[in-house]
């Protein structure tokens, strides 16, 4: 039906181009101008997007038949602090919620990548620095560390007429993933258990980046991560995602319950993913007491103060190790630390008063003082009232946050954040500021990825960019004159400049190092920033977002769901903004090339409505379509805003002209004037009325 009336539209506009004797072509009347750079439209259907279907559906949402696995995993281990070894032994129940057979399952064994026989590096040797620190040569030149997890257990656990079987079974391992056979298919609706042991060294230097040790004054800080065999995800996707890590692309994981275990040193303080099941046990009454008194408000007291670090009244009598028990719902994996030389202070969060309570702690060395005792737990508190009112409340009942050697990492209800004081305890700004941005930060990703668990190895934007998006609101909320890295528009321009610069859409592993962290956490940011605040305007966008965080909220969304979610939630289709920012590297780059005014008595009876009729012509020079924001300055010295919707691109991506009436004379125009559309070249913004300068 369409198609007809076009072609009746294009006679009459051809006729009239006739009669107006101008040199234009009817084709000319009827295509668009395209983009410079592709040479179609922007505003097209995004090819990329994968069909919808009954797992996932055209507005963005999980299908009638979306389903995911489910793991849930017992595990007891124990810590030796004389050889830096982790044992382990687990019992995984894996539930198979897809329509499909399953032949064999597969784990992650991410500390495979420090086992030399592994050896899955993709990064380059660095150059030598002329100094090189302790850590770097480590890395560089490793004393032989035999690093990576050591299988010595792997049975399948059946039961025939009440009588539970265990079965050995051959596994394979190929670099960081290992299959499991079965020994019958698991059927859809059934579920499999096994049984795994392993052990490994927790590495000082590791090519994970994530879980390490580190001796500090008061000895060693262990921070436990990625340190057992975990379930790989089996989605309607991927089927098998078994991407091999490579420490760049992170984790992506089922959702289950844990129930663990850690036997540690008696005079060890334990902090995990997960409540504590055993207080009585491994707490005095003291901290028992402090803890109660500290959950009832949310200004932070210790619950082992710095004095009281390594003294026998800090720990419950006798010597013997201690088990600490930990029980975690709904989460996606479980990280732990364990050090004899945490201070410990914690306070308790409400959403609203009288509402439950979430305990909230920060654990750190005394190196860590002073700083982490006046901002960590406070920190926290940011990021449960920015995210919970922009995403969702925080479900979970605890968020922990600790110092160790691990910059920034995140765990569910766990995070590690390496910022410390100088030896004297002395600080600069910066400092404090690192320690409440990763700690706003790691938090911050219990949201993006823990809940809404996006596939991290392979869309680092979904989960990074997400949350740095989140993280700059945060620190707005915590000073509005917060100096943020990260989302403001401006930042992100030198990066759009850059000629080694990928597409967000782009897999983890492929981003190239220099620029990952723009790709993965600035350029997404700064992109839906400008979204919320100068396309769609807060209140649609945080309809849009909030309606994407809850209905993917533990499930596993892929980018279409993100981009359809938040059309659907908007009520605009936004193809021009995700192929531009997501799938493309081109620049915002708009140049106002020409200024003109006429007499408006010239135009019949539109003298009424101003003396000059104005036209101001600005050119896409970059290739990105955005909105049009200028200031138009005129002879009396007023200034007036326009800003204008990407839309002006629609018919012709090349050039757009904006006109109007005014008694005045325009005397000046600058586009982009707040630098709030990461426009690349400033030189062409800005007309000024008047003889060239000389030079
Ligand atoms: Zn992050």
């Amino acid at each position: 039906m369409a198609t007809p009336r076009r072609s009746f539209r294009a006679l009459v506009l051809a006729a009239a181009t006739l009669l107006l004797a101008a040199p234009v072509s009817a084709q000319q009347w009827l295509n668009a101008e395209p983009n410079p750079k592709t040479n179609k439209s922007s505003f097209r259907a995004v090819e990329e997007f994968p069909d919808p279907n009954d797992y996932r559906t055209a507005s963005g949402a999980p299908g009638p038949k979306y389903w995911q696995q489910r793991v849930d995993y017992a595990i007891k281990a124990s810590l030796d602090t004389a050889t830096h070894t982790v044992t382990g032994s687990e019992r995984v129940t894996y539930h198979n919620n897809s329509p499909d057979k399953l032949e064999y399952l597969w784990f992650q064994l991410d500390q495979n990548i420090d086992d030399p026989a592994v050896s899955r590096t993709i990064k380059d040797a660095p150059a030598l620095p002329r100094q090189l620190s302790e850590q770097a040569r480590r890395f560089l030149a490793p004393e032989p560390f035999d690093g990576g997890h050591k299988i010595t257990r792997v049975q399948l656990v059946s039961t025939r007429a009440g009588k539970v079987q265990k079965t050995d079974v051959e596994y394979v391992v190929n670099g960081t993933v290992m299959k499991v056979p079965l020994t019958t298919p698991l059927l859809s609706g059934r579920e499999a258990v096994v049984e795994i042991d392993w052990h490994f060294i927790v590495p000082e230097t590791s090519r994970n980046g994530r879980g390490v040790r580190e001796q500090v004054k008061d000895g060693w800080l262990y921070e436990v991560a990625q340190w057992f065999p975990r379930a790989s995800v089996y989605d309607d996707v991927n089927g098998w995602q078994t991407d091999q890590f490579y420490g760049t692309g992170e984790f992506y994981l089922n959702f289950g319950s844990y129930d663990v275990e850690l036997t540690v040193p008696h005079d060890h303080i334990v902090g995990a993913t997960g409540v504590l099941l055993n207080p009585v046990q491994v707490l005095t009454g003291t901290q028992r007491q402090r803890l109660a008194q500290a959950l009832a408000s949310e200004t932070p007291k210790f619950i082992l103060a710095k004095d009281e670090v390594m003294t026998p009244g800090s720990r419950p009598p006798g010597t013997q190790p201690l088990t600490w028990k930990f029980h975690a719902d709904s989460v996606r994996d479980f990280a732990w630390v364990s050090s004899k030389a945490y201070v410990w202070d914690a306070a308790g969060f409400r959403y609203r008063p009288g509402g439950r309570v979430i305990e909230l702690h920060s654990l750190y060395p005394r190196d860590a003082m002073p700083l982490w005792d006046s901002l960590s737990t406070r920190a926290i508190a940011q990021t449960m009232r920015t995210y919970g009112r922009l995403a969702f409340e925080y479900p979970y009942p605890k968020a922990t946050n600790v110092h160790g050697p691990v910059f920034g990492m995140e765990y569910p209800m766990i995070a590690f954040c390496g910022a410390r004081p100088a030896a004297d305890g002395s600080y600069t700004p910066g400092l404090a500021r690192a320690l409440i941005s990763v700690t706003i930060h790691e938090v911050g990703h219990n949201w993006f990825p823990m809940i809404v668990a996006s596939d991290e190895r392979k869309w680092t934007w979904m989960d990074e960019g997400i949350n740095s998006f989140l993280q700059y609101y945060a620190e707005k909320d915590w000073d509005p004159a917060y100096p943020s890295q990260r989302g403001p528009a401006k930042n992100i321009v030198p990066y759009m400049k850059d000629p080694d610069q990928m597409p967000l859409m782009t897999e983890s592993d492929f981003i190239t190092g220099r620029t990952f962290g723009n790709n993965g956490y600035g350029k997404p940011a700064a992109g839906l920033v400008m979204l919320r605040e100068q396309v769609l305007g807060p209140r649609l966008f945080d309809q849009a977002f909030g309606q994407y965080a809850r209905r993917w909220a533990f499930k596993h969304p892929q980018p279409a769901d993100f981009f359809r979610t938040v059309d659907d939630g908007a009520g605009e289709l936004l193809n021009w903004f995700w192929r531009g920012w997501f799938y493309t590297t081109y620049a915002n780059d708009q140049a106002v090339t020409e200024v003109d005014a006429q007499p408006a008595d010239s135009l019949i009876g539109t003298t009424s409505r101003g003396k000059n009729y104005v036209r101001i012509k600005i050119e896409n020079k970059g290739g990105l379509v955005m909105p049009v924001q200028m200031d138009v300055t005129f002879d009396d010295g007023t200034t007036e805003r326009v800003k204008l919707g990407a839309d002006v691109w629609r018919r012709n991506e090349q050039s757009y002209t904006y006109g109007f009436f005014s008694d005045k004379t325009v005397t000046k125009v600058v586009l982009d004037p707040d630098e709030v559309l990461a426009d690349i070249n400033r030189d062409n913004n800005v007309w000024t009325k008047g003889p060239p300068p000389t030079s």
